[in-house]
């Protein structure tokens, strides 16, 4: 069986590695239009702020590795067109400028999504930049370090957003970072979180500004100056655009079905409407647990799973692509958090009405623990269906790390557990750990008593 998969990003590695393992005698050819595989955006952010300093080290994969297990790796190599009935594609070489077509029994599609930028005056301006991929990378590593770089204005206060604010914060710059929203990370957090990280920010020389809408970039000798806005003019030499991303269909468009955003549409084995060919990652939607529904979430964590599923189906084993939450976790200087599932705040845009929840804050570790030995203030939300008690969503953030508690409600939403199951579910106690009842619990056992 020939297998070939198109993209190198985290769809395309585990689609390449799912069918090491699911047909180890396939002959898998991999494709990927950059001249670099595998790089990992979600590392960027260490690449950034100096915690690795190889950014050729910011990937899974080199080629040679790759090669080594047999699989036939091609760089600078673009899949142009793709004829479904020959099931063949069309391959443009971008280094020699050679074309050929090549054959394939399945096709993987990992092909992802690009920056959404915006399409306002200025917008040919020099130093608007984009943060996905390397080249992006390194274009901003090289701002980081730029003297004559004062000002910064980051437009989308998502994680990407909160990422880049931070990376350039810490190497001294002024930042400014908008969003349309009113809150940052309006989309994973609820306001009681989002206002101690709006301060944290704050306190650590970084402005958010909501509810905004940029109108133009300023420009002086080709270069941006500033930025206009509804709620006024900001000075920036540098703008990172970070306002959500587009997929990057255009491969597709005609041939595959794709939703109104130009997504391609998948069905449970992550198979397209063409036969034989595969879709995974940020070019399609996701199971959300919380409500069965499809939804748009553009994670690594997704696009692995997808990419494993699409494997296995395409190696002729059936495997359904399980259903996922949106789960993530990032840092803001002092503090982490995570969050996973439907939020109070935004219910309505998970397709959920009615929901509740409780706000738990308490200490991390019994109180006989100081602070100056670890001992921190946690702050835990649950939500909740009030009707069966069903888990919909939890939000957690503290300045010690306790982001992994998310992951159980996100289990526990997969699971379709209850608030009933939550209360009293066994979790270990040890001191210099945890309290004898995790904020979980103490969370759950809220929610009953709120429900009754
Ligand atoms: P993409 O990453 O979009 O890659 C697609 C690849 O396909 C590209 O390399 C492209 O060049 C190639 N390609 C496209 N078309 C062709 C073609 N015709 N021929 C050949 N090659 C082609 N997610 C998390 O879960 N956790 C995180 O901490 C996290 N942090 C992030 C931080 C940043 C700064 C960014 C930008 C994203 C982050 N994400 C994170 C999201 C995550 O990176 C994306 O969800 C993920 O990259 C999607 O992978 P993908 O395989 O769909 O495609």
């Amino acid at each position: 069986m020939k297998v070939i998969v198109v993209g190198s990003s985290h769809g395309g590695y585990e689609a390449v590695r799912g069918m090491l393992l699911e047909n180890p005698d396939a002959e898998i050819q991999w494709y990927e239009r950059g001249n670099f595989i595998s790089f990992l955006s979600c590392g960027m952010e260490l690449y950034l702020e100096g915690t690795v300093k190889d950014v050729n080290t910011v990937a899974y994969e080199t080629v040679d590795n790759a090669e080594k297990d047999g699989v036939h790796v091609f760089v600078q190599q673009e899949i142009a067109s793709i004829d479904e009935k020959n099931k063949s594609v069309h391959v443009k070489n971008l280094a020699d400028g050679s074309e050929r077509d090549e054959g394939y029994d399945k096709l993987i599609l990992a092909i992802g999504a690009t920056p959404r930028r915006l399409d306002v005056p200025g917008k040919d301006l020099e130093n608007l930049y984009a943060m996905r991929g390397r080249d992006w990378a390194i274009k901003l590593k090289q701002k980081m370090v730029d003297p004559d770089l004062k000002h910064v204005f980051v437009i989308g206060s998502g994680y990407i957003g909160i990422e880049a604010a931070e990376a350039f914060a810490k190497a001294g710059k002024e930042v400014t970072i908008v969003d349309h929203n009113p809150r940052l990370l309006g989309n994973y957090l609820d306001s009681e979180f989002t206002e101690k990280l709006t301060q944290e920010f704050k306190e650590n020389g970084v402005n958010f500004v909501g509810s905004v809408n940029v109108a133009e970039f300023v420009g002086k000798d080709g270069k941006v100056s500033g930025v206009k806005t509804d709620q006024g003019t900001f000075d920036a030499e540098l703008v990172v655009e970070t306002a959500g991303v587009i997929p990057n269909t255009s491969l597709v468009d005609g041939l595959l079905e794709l939703d109104e955003r130009g997504r391609i549409k998948i069905d449970e084995h992550q198979e397209t409407s063409v036969k034989d060919i595969y879709a995974v990652g940020d070019a399609t939607k996701v199971p959300y647990a919380p409500t069965g529904e499809l939804s748009s979430i553009a994670l690594a964590s997704n696009a692995r799973r997808q990419g494993r599923t699409a494997a296995a189906n395409a190696a002729g084993r059936e495997l359904k692509m399980t259903a996922v939450s949106g789960s993530s976790a990032l840092s803001v200087f002092n503090y982490h958090f995570a969050s996973t599932g439907v939020k109070q705040d935004t219910q309505e845009k998970c397709g959920v009405k009615g929901a509740e929840s409780v706000l738990i804050e308490d200490w991390a570790v019994p109180p006989f623990v100081s602070e100056e030995a670890g001992n921190a203030k946690v702050y835990f939300k649950i939500t909740f269906d009030p009707t069966d008690g069903r888990i919909l969503g939890g939000q957690i953030m503290s300045t010690r790390d306790v982001t992994a508690n998310i992951n159980t409600i996100s289990f526990a939403i997969q699971q379709h557990a209850t608030v009933y199951d939550l209360a009293y579910a066994d979790f270990f106690f040890q001191p210099g750990f945890d309290r004898p009842w995790n904020i979980m619990n103490e969370a759950a056992q809220a929610a009953v008593r709120k429900i009754n």
